[in-house]
């Protein structure tokens, strides 16, 4: 049975009932009534017939009145109609006639259906079709990042330094093997880790670390992956990627780059950002801390991320990973040269790679094992690490290299930010010589006065270098600048100016106090400055402890 509610049915059969009737309306014109002879003769002898039609067996006549009779064609005298009337001589309509215009009819109106049919399927597998590129293009978007966990072989062990970043993350590690302690206490452990820390320092291979010390699934996504051009995906594979997780918990989820998600909603707007960033938001809130379920996010970038990401029950736990120093890029570069035959004393080596990540460490061991082969040698050689380091430098361009002049500087400079911290009460562990590990005041409300000594540390290189050298140097930029922003929030939110409502001239006389106040400062304290200094520039690092010790020794 056809379905009448498919218009694609019905258009073909209005047609064949219309054909239908048209050919009973035709033949119902068409049939002739049967008259006798004698009806016949009278009609003829009237001159009453205007035409004829002979056919095989009967005579079919038109009389005046525009009436059709019919009279058997045997029973007449044909010779006597041909002299009264025109005659013209048809097919005979038969029963049989009839029946193969029928059959005719049909055909045409089964090919007419067919031709319906066939516009039909074809219709519908266009519609298949396009559905299916519609699939293969999802497929292909979920292939390229499947949603698969890896079990991870990789163990603390094969990261090297980042020693305290391992000590934070192997609570996590405990967590995972044993939730049932945590779960009896009714511990809350986070939900969320952000590792910050500049490319290559080893984020990802710590995740990877943490996943298979706990022997647990990894599941790896980046950030600018989910960002796709098709809106919605993303927001979908965040659905599905925390749904998998969940379904081999206890597991990690690692999401490299969140910033690509999570950067700040700004003054324009991006939809699928949006909508991945929100589900993401409300895939984090929606699971329980014993859903066994670890988010692990990596950034270079913190302070451009959203704020509801920092919020507490997300990513409220975090981790900065910074540069080797000099005992850690020894530990790094003794990994890799562990399957190597070398004639090598690392610490030289660790010397002259300043700046250098556990990423750029990797290569470059790799590319000295190269320039050995090249000459031919199956032992590495220290000369072939001097040899392929700018090349190495050249490629990573974002490694810093000091000359010894410019790590003087340097080293000065990380000096006197150390002093000015440890005078000015803000907190940090150590301060390196590329950066000063001063940690952000983790406080809801924040003093004028805490502002001001943050403002203070930031020009303490400036005025370094102008005691020291009288001149000024570039690589002040960054606390410069972050000096500028916050005396210009002070002003500008906070009302810490002279007035209430901002006055440009405020920021500036809050950064020329500030500046005042470190030049007095830092001028009174030259001898334990330049210890300060040669000890950064032997070690590349002081912590704070190391930093008491010299106050105490001079004072
Ligand atoms: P990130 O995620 O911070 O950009 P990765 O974890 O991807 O960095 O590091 C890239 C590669 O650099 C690693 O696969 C590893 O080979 C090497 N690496 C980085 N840091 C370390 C480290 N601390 N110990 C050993 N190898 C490291």
């Amino acid at each position: 049975m056809p379905n009448f509610k498919n218009k694609k049915f019905l258009y073909p059969l209005i047609a064949f009932a219309v054909i239908l009737l048209l050919l009973a309306y035709g033949y119902y014109q068409n049939s002739a009534k049967y008259i006798n002879y004698q009806t016949y003769e009278n009609l003829l002898n009237n001159a009453e017939i205007t035409s004829a039609e002979v056919d095989n067996s009967q005579v079919i006549i038109q009389t005046m009145d525009g009436k059709k009779y019919k009279i058997l064609k045997d029973g007449i005298n044909i010779r006597k109609l041909l002299d009264k009337v025109p005659v013209s001589i048809t097919q005979d309509s038969t029963f049989l006639d009839d029946l193969t215009s029928g059959v005719i009819l049909f055909l045409l109106m089964f090919a007419f259906i067919l031709y319906f049919r066939k516009k039909e399927i074809q219709n519908f597998q266009e519609v298949e079709e396009n559905k299916n590129k519609q699939n293969a293009v999802e497929a292909d978007i979920f292939m390229n990042t499947p949603v698969k966990p890896v079990i991870s072989n990789i163990t603390f062990k094969d990261v090297a330094g980042i020693k305290e970043v391992k000590e934070e993350l192997s609570e996590i590690v405990d967590f995972l093997k044993n939730q049932n302690k945590y779960k009896d206490y009714g511990i809350k452990l986070p939900k969320g880790v952000l590792l910050i820390g500049p490319p290559g320092v080893g984020k990802t291979l710590i995740a990877k670390a943490v996943a298979g010390e706990a022997n647990v699934p990894f599941f790896y996504q980046s950030g600018s992956s989910f960002v796709q051009i098709y809106v919605g995906i993303g927001a979908k594979r965040v659905r599905e990627l925390f749904a998998y997780a969940k379904k081999y918990a206890p597991s990690i989820i690692f999401i490299d780059e969140i910033d690509a998600v999570g950067k700040a909603r700004g003054n324009y707007r991006n939809d699928e950002r949006e909508s991945t960033l929100n589900q993401l938001l409300s895939e984090m809130d929606g699971f329980e801390d014993s859903s066994g379920v670890i988010v692990i996010a990596a950034t270079n970038k913190m302070e451009v991320l959203d704020e509801a990401l920092l919020r507490s029950g997300r990513f409220d736990r975090r981790v900065f990973v910074s540069l080797p120093d000099k005992e850690e890029r020894a530990a790094i570069i003794n990994i890799y040269l562990k399957d190597k035959k070398h004639n090598i004393n690392i610490k030289n080596i660790s010397d002259i790679t300043v700046g250098f990540s556990g990423a750029a460490l990797s290569t470059l061991v790799n590319e000295a094992a190269i320039n050995a082969l090249k000459r031919g040698s199956k032992v590495m050689e220290e000369s072939d690490f001097y040899a392929v380091r700018d090349k190495v430098l050249l490629g990573k361009k974002k490694i810093l290299s000091f000359s010894k002049n410019e790590k003087e500087i340097q080293a000065l400079y990380q000096a006197a930010k150390a002093l000015s911290a440890y005078w000015f009460g803000l907190k940090f562990d150590k301060v390196s010589i590329i950066s000063d590990g001063i940690k952000d005041i983790d406080k809801e409300i924040e003093s004028k006065s805490e502002m001001i000594s943050k403002i203070k540390v930031y020009l303490s290189g400036t005025v370094v270098t102008e005691i020291f050298y009288q001149d000024r140097y570039s690589n002040s930029v960054i606390d410069l600048q972050k000096a500028k922003d916050l005396a210009n929030l002070m002003v500008e939110k906070y009302a810490m100016g002279n007035t209430i409502y901002p006055n440009k001239l405020d920021a500036s006389n809050i950064l020329e106090n500030a500046k005042n106040e470190v030049q007095k400062f830092l001028g009174g304290y030259e001898k334990v400055l330049i210890k300060i200094k040669d000890h950064i520039l032997e070690h590349e690092i002081i912590t704070k402890e190391e930093l008491k010790k010299i106050i105490n020794e001079i004072f």
